[in-house]
Protein backbone atom coordinates (compact mmCIF):
# COMPACT_ATOMS: atom_id res chain seq x y z
CA UNK A 1 0.00 0.00 0.00
CA UNK A 2 1.21 3.48 -0.82
CA UNK A 3 1.44 5.15 2.28
CA UNK A 4 2.90 8.60 0.76
CA UNK A 5 2.41 10.71 -2.02
CA UNK A 6 4.51 13.60 -2.64
CA UNK A 7 4.08 16.22 -5.49
CA UNK A 8 7.97 17.38 -6.49
CA UNK A 9 8.12 20.35 -8.75
CA UNK A 10 11.53 20.71 -10.76
CA UNK A 11 12.02 24.20 -11.49
CA UNK A 12 14.61 26.41 -13.33
CA UNK A 13 15.59 27.74 -16.74
CA UNK A 14 14.49 25.63 -19.89
CA UNK A 15 16.88 23.60 -21.49
CA UNK A 16 18.58 22.81 -17.57
CA UNK A 17 17.50 19.15 -18.16
CA UNK A 18 14.35 19.23 -16.37
CA UNK A 19 12.16 16.86 -18.67
CA UNK A 20 15.40 14.71 -18.76
CA UNK A 21 15.62 14.38 -15.37
CA UNK A 22 12.04 13.69 -14.51
CA UNK A 23 12.34 10.72 -17.81
CA UNK A 24 15.26 9.41 -16.41
CA UNK A 25 14.18 8.92 -13.07
CA UNK A 26 10.67 7.53 -13.70
CA UNK A 27 11.51 6.10 -17.20
CA UNK A 28 14.98 4.75 -16.92
CA UNK A 29 15.63 6.78 -20.19
CA UNK A 30 17.68 9.28 -21.75
CA UNK A 31 17.12 10.75 -25.39
CA UNK A 32 19.13 13.79 -26.63
CA UNK A 33 16.10 15.54 -28.97
CA UNK A 34 13.75 14.93 -26.21
CA UNK A 35 10.42 16.87 -26.91
CA UNK A 36 9.28 20.03 -25.02
CA UNK A 37 6.46 18.26 -23.55
CA UNK A 38 5.77 15.20 -21.94
CA UNK A 39 2.27 15.43 -22.84
CA UNK A 40 1.11 14.84 -19.21
CA UNK A 41 1.69 16.91 -16.29
CA UNK A 42 3.65 14.73 -13.94
CA UNK A 43 5.45 10.99 -14.30
CA UNK A 44 5.46 9.20 -10.91
CA UNK A 45 7.96 6.76 -9.35
CA UNK A 46 7.25 4.37 -6.32
CA UNK A 47 10.48 3.49 -3.92
CA UNK A 48 10.86 2.13 -0.66
CA UNK A 49 11.70 4.64 2.20
CA UNK A 50 12.23 3.36 5.73
CA UNK A 51 9.75 0.08 4.93
CA UNK A 52 6.99 2.65 3.60
CA UNK A 53 6.05 2.87 -0.16
CA UNK A 54 6.43 6.13 -1.52
CA UNK A 55 4.99 7.65 -4.88
CA UNK A 56 6.73 10.49 -6.41
CA UNK A 57 5.18 12.54 -8.69
CA UNK A 58 7.22 14.84 -10.65
CA UNK A 59 5.52 17.40 -12.34
CA UNK A 60 7.18 18.92 -15.61
CA UNK A 61 6.60 22.39 -16.64
CA UNK A 62 6.36 21.72 -20.30
CA UNK A 63 8.39 24.46 -21.02
CA UNK A 64 6.39 27.48 -20.09
CA UNK A 65 9.38 28.72 -17.98
CA UNK A 66 10.28 30.13 -21.07
CA UNK A 67 7.81 32.71 -21.14
CA UNK A 68 7.12 33.20 -17.19
CA UNK A 69 3.75 31.28 -17.73
CA UNK A 70 3.39 28.66 -15.30
CA UNK A 71 0.91 27.99 -13.26
CA UNK A 72 -0.59 28.18 -10.39
CA UNK A 73 -1.65 24.88 -11.19
CA UNK A 74 1.96 23.69 -11.27
CA UNK A 75 2.73 24.72 -8.08
CA UNK A 76 -0.93 24.10 -6.29
CA UNK A 77 -0.16 21.04 -3.32
CA UNK A 78 3.60 20.55 -4.01
CA UNK A 79 5.59 19.33 -1.33
CA UNK A 80 8.97 19.74 -2.61
CA UNK A 81 10.60 20.96 -5.10
CA UNK A 82 14.48 21.12 -7.25
CA UNK A 83 16.06 24.04 -8.25
CA UNK A 84 18.16 22.95 -11.08
CA UNK A 85 20.68 25.25 -13.31
CA UNK A 86 23.58 23.63 -15.76
CA UNK A 87 27.07 23.85 -15.73
CA UNK A 88 27.23 25.54 -19.43
CA UNK A 89 24.06 28.43 -19.00
CA UNK A 90 25.40 30.65 -16.60
CA UNK A 91 22.12 32.55 -16.94
CA UNK A 92 20.38 29.71 -15.42
CA UNK A 93 22.65 29.79 -12.68
CA UNK A 94 21.88 33.26 -11.77
CA UNK A 95 18.73 32.87 -11.90
CA UNK A 96 18.08 30.00 -8.87
CA UNK A 97 17.17 33.06 -6.30
CA UNK A 98 14.29 33.94 -8.80
CA UNK A 99 13.16 30.28 -8.96
CA UNK A 100 13.02 30.09 -4.98
CA UNK A 101 10.94 32.91 -4.91
CA UNK A 102 8.69 31.73 -6.86
CA UNK A 103 8.18 28.43 -5.83
CA UNK A 104 8.04 29.71 -1.62
CA UNK A 105 5.61 32.45 -2.83
CA UNK A 106 2.97 29.94 -4.46
CA UNK A 107 3.37 27.15 -1.62
CA UNK A 108 5.60 28.66 1.48
CA UNK A 109 8.34 26.41 2.74
CA UNK A 110 9.29 23.11 1.87
CA UNK A 111 11.89 20.77 1.06
CA UNK A 112 14.24 22.00 -1.41
CA UNK A 113 17.77 20.90 -3.18
CA UNK A 114 20.13 22.78 -5.46
CA UNK A 115 21.05 20.63 -8.19
CA UNK A 116 23.98 21.71 -11.05
CA UNK A 117 22.82 19.35 -13.68
CA UNK A 118 24.91 18.73 -17.07
CA UNK A 119 28.27 17.51 -14.99
CA UNK A 120 29.23 15.55 -17.67
CA UNK A 121 30.41 19.39 -19.36
CA UNK A 122 32.47 20.07 -16.63
CA UNK A 123 35.14 20.78 -19.33
CA UNK A 124 32.68 23.64 -20.70
CA UNK A 125 31.63 24.68 -17.46
CA UNK A 126 30.96 28.85 -16.86
CA UNK A 127 31.07 28.30 -13.60
CA UNK A 128 33.70 27.71 -10.65
CA UNK A 129 33.09 24.95 -8.19
CA UNK A 130 33.17 27.14 -5.53
CA UNK A 131 30.73 29.49 -6.67
CA UNK A 132 27.97 26.52 -6.83
CA UNK A 133 28.94 26.10 -3.44
CA UNK A 134 28.81 29.63 -2.11
CA UNK A 135 25.09 29.57 -3.33
CA UNK A 136 24.33 26.30 -1.87
CA UNK A 137 25.42 27.76 1.66
CA UNK A 138 24.03 31.05 1.45
CA UNK A 139 20.42 30.00 0.48
CA UNK A 140 21.12 26.93 3.27
CA UNK A 141 20.26 23.99 0.60
CA UNK A 142 21.74 20.34 -0.02
CA UNK A 143 23.48 20.65 -2.82
CA UNK A 144 23.99 17.91 -5.84
CA UNK A 145 25.75 17.73 -9.02
CA UNK A 146 24.26 15.56 -11.51
CA UNK A 147 24.69 14.21 -15.09
CA UNK A 148 21.30 12.95 -16.39
CA UNK A 149 22.81 12.15 -19.15
CA UNK A 150 25.96 9.78 -17.69
CA UNK A 151 22.96 8.88 -14.90
CA UNK A 152 25.02 10.60 -12.07
CA UNK A 153 23.42 11.08 -8.66
CA UNK A 154 19.66 11.32 -10.19
CA UNK A 155 18.75 8.61 -7.51
CA UNK A 156 20.36 10.38 -4.68
CA UNK A 157 18.81 14.24 -5.28
CA UNK A 158 15.05 12.57 -4.82
CA UNK A 159 15.89 9.71 -2.12
CA UNK A 160 17.08 13.53 0.11
CA UNK A 161 13.68 14.97 -0.63
CA UNK A 162 11.74 12.09 -0.10
CA UNK A 163 14.03 12.08 3.55
CA UNK A 164 13.14 15.19 4.19
CA UNK A 165 9.52 15.16 3.92
CA UNK A 166 9.42 12.27 5.31
CA UNK A 167 11.25 13.60 8.63
CA UNK A 168 9.44 16.81 8.65
P1 LIG B 1 14.31 21.44 -19.81
O1 LIG B 1 13.96 22.53 -20.75
O2 LIG B 1 14.87 21.96 -18.53
O3 LIG B 1 13.18 20.49 -19.59
O4 LIG B 1 15.52 20.62 -20.48
P2 LIG B 1 15.47 19.27 -21.34
O5 LIG B 1 15.24 18.09 -20.46
O6 LIG B 1 14.54 19.45 -22.48
O7 LIG B 1 16.99 19.18 -21.84
C1 LIG B 1 17.56 20.15 -22.68
C2 LIG B 1 18.72 19.53 -23.45
O8 LIG B 1 19.75 19.19 -22.55
C3 LIG B 1 18.33 18.24 -24.17
O9 LIG B 1 19.00 18.19 -25.41
C4 LIG B 1 18.86 17.16 -23.24
O10 LIG B 1 19.18 15.97 -23.95
C5 LIG B 1 20.12 17.81 -22.69
N1 LIG B 1 20.51 17.31 -21.37
C6 LIG B 1 19.74 17.08 -20.28
N2 LIG B 1 20.46 16.62 -19.25
C7 LIG B 1 21.74 16.53 -19.69
C8 LIG B 1 22.98 16.13 -19.06
O11 LIG B 1 23.07 15.73 -17.90
N3 LIG B 1 24.10 16.22 -19.84
C9 LIG B 1 24.07 16.65 -21.13
N4 LIG B 1 25.22 16.68 -21.82
N5 LIG B 1 22.93 17.03 -21.75
C10 LIG B 1 21.78 16.98 -21.02
MG1 LIG C 1 11.20 20.65 -20.30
Amino acid sequence: DIEVAIKVVIVGNGAVGKSSMIQRYCKGIFTKDYKKTIGVDFLERQIEFNDEDVRLMLWDTAGQEEFDAITKSYYRGAQAGVLVFSTVDRDSFEAIDKWRVKVEDEVGNIPLVLVQNKIDLVEQAVLEPEEAEALAKRMKLRFYRTSVKENLNVEDVFRYLTERYIER
